[in-house]
């Protein structure tokens, strides 16, 4: 594998934060930036020169903990709402096996592929209770 170095900012690394549990789960070496990379980071605010974000979440990257946890698990995590997705700090590793048997079709081969589900608050209060804090695995 080879890296195009950006001509400021030479391998240009970033933080990988962890999809599921926000951990550090890595470094990403972007090197010079693809145009339609660069595109997105100006247009999420960061930098306009081609440095890539001090941290970056790549969607459904994991760390080395939640790739083990995953194995049997999948991570309900607690949200604003289904149109705000925030997340209010509250989570919890499900069983897969109580998603097969809880849930049915087609969600559940969704949330089982996805290895994470957003519940809205309301929604996360009937499943766990309103006092639950983070359920830890
Ligand atoms: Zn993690």
């Amino acid at each position: 594998m080879s890296i195009r170095l950006d001509p400021k900012h030479g391998v240009n690394p970033s933080v990988q934060v962890c999809f599921f549990c926000g951990e550090d789960a890595g470094v990403v070496l972007f090197g010079a930036l693809h145009r339609e990379t660069r595109r997105a980071f100006q247009e999420q605010g960061f930098s306009e020169d081609g440095e890539a974000p001090r941290s970056v979440v790549i969607p459904g990257g994991a760390c080395t903990k939640c790739e083990e946890l995953l194995q049997e698990r999948v991570l309900f995590v607690e949200v604003e709402s289904e149109e705000k997705t925030t997340r209010t700090g509250r989570c919890a590793w499900v069983r897969r096996t109580v998603v097969e048997d809880m849930i049915t079709e087609p969600m559940a081969s969704t949330i089982l592929e996805g290895g994470m589900c957003y519940l809205d608050v309301n929604t996360w209060s009937q499943l766990f209770g309103a006092e639950t804090a983070t359920v830890p695995a």
